[in-house]
């Protein structure tokens, strides 16, 4: 169904939303009203308890339509999976069970402009006061931040403590003094909205606070080790569809009396992206499989993350090669392909910061 959806809904119309820059708000409907947005909400909270492998599996198809798509549909889980992760019965039945019913968006607020590598550096602030907390910050490059209804905010508690002062909070979009700033200029994904998100003496009440003060960065921390499969997931995504564009290319193109495809210096390009997407799948399930398993996946998914973020970039490069000057043009899928890939090896930590945590958690233990 994803496939389909995909490719009949999506694949049409991609060029004209990267083009005008236009977040396509029915599609996203269509995709909630058959189960596409929010399935991985548990079946106690009305969603259809789809395990993370089943979410990478569709994730994959989704971002093989258009990844903008995919980023804008994936930031509910990484909104709403602190309050799964984090959350009392309460939180998650007042915080993520609307979100099975309701066509809704929520909002992961942890990047700031002076902290986005190093999240521990976060200068938000959440004041306690009375029976609450005073929030005062503003984050950055937030999905979805103009549309959603709800933000999941990490702010520090006690600045003092470094990392170990942030705590994590649940932010409904009504609360007076929440705003979002004009939405940015993207390179690529131009179909989701990225925005600043601003918290100006935002009051809010300790029920709203997951997890205990001084938690918070490990509740971010465990809730992107678990986001990273499903990056991983829109990667081979993108890699697959530069595979398949530039395979179709490469077949039907004739230079020196035979198809472009005939020649090893491209079919050899084409054998190792196969590869290489066979690879990044399966990492990518394999750190899926060990979150289902309740396993901590930490080095696994970053394996999966840095693996399949480098190949669609390096997949989309080659497919605008095996184009020529074709693969250079707007009228043509791949240069779109190129343009979406680069973000997968930014967000959700970047490809450096990938190796950083495989370095840790491997030879540097
Ligand atoms: C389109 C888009 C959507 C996003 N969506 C969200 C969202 O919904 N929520 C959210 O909270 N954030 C979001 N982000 C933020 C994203 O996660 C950050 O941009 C990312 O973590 C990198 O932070 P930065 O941009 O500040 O770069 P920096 O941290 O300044 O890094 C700049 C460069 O330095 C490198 N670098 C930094 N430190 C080291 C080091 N120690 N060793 C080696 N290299 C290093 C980095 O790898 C990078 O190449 C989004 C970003 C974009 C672009």
């Amino acid at each position: 169904m994803a496939h389909k959806f995909a490719a009949n809904e999506i694949r049409p119309r991609a060029v004209e939303w990267d083009r005008d820059s236009v977040f396509p708000l029915e599609l996203f409907r269509k995709a909630f009203d058959l189960g596409l947005m929010t399935g991985f909400i548990p079946e106690i909270y009305g969603g259809q308890g789809l395990t993370m492998l089943d979410t990478c599996i569709l994730e994959e198809e989704i971002s093989w339509g258009c990844s903008g798509v995919a980023t804008s549909m994936n930031a509910n889980g990484l909104a709403l999976g602190p309050i799964l992760l984090a959350g009392t019965g309460e939180q998650k039945r007042v915080f993520v069970q609307p979100f099975a019913t309701e066509f809704r968006f929520a909002s992961f607020c942890l990047t700031e402009p002076g902290a986005g590598s190093d999240a521990g550096g976060i200068a938000t602030t959440a004041r306690r006061d009375g029976d609450g907390y005073v929030l005062n910050g503003r984050k950055c490059f937030i999905t979805n931040g103009v549309h959603a209804s709800q933000y999941t905010v990490f702010a520090s508690t006690d600045r003092s403590r470094g990392h170990k002062g942030l705590s994590a909070f649940v932010v409904p979009r009504e609360t007076p003094g929440v705003s979002s700033g004009k939405k940015e200029d993207k390179m690529g994904q131009r179909a989701s909205e990225t925005s600043d998100v601003l918290f100006e003496e935002v009051r809010v009440p300790e029920a709203n606070r997951l997890g205990a003060e001084g938690e918070g960065f490990k509740i971010a921390m465990r809730t992107i080790d678990y986001a990273r499969a499903g990056v991983a997931a829109m990667a081979v995504g993108v890699a697959r569809a530069a595979y398949e564009h530039a395979a179709e290319y490469g077949r039907q193109r004739v230079q020196f009396g035979q198809p472009i495809a005939m020649n090893q210096a491209i079919y050899f390009l084409l054998a190792d992206m196969a590869t290489d997407i066979e690879a990044a799948r399966l990492l990518t399930w394999k750190a899926a499989w060990l979150a289902d398993q309740g396993k901590r996946n930490t080095k696994e998914s970053s394996f999966a993350k840095a693996f399949a973020a480098d190949l669609a970039m390096r997949a989309a490069t080659d497919a605008v090669q095996i184009f020529g000057g074709y693969g250079y043009m707007k009228d043509y899928p791949v240069e779109k392909l190129m343009r979406d890939a680069k973000l997968l090896q930014i967000f959700e930590g970047t490809s450096q910061i990938q190796r950083m945590v495989i370095a840790k958690e491997t030879l540097l233990r």
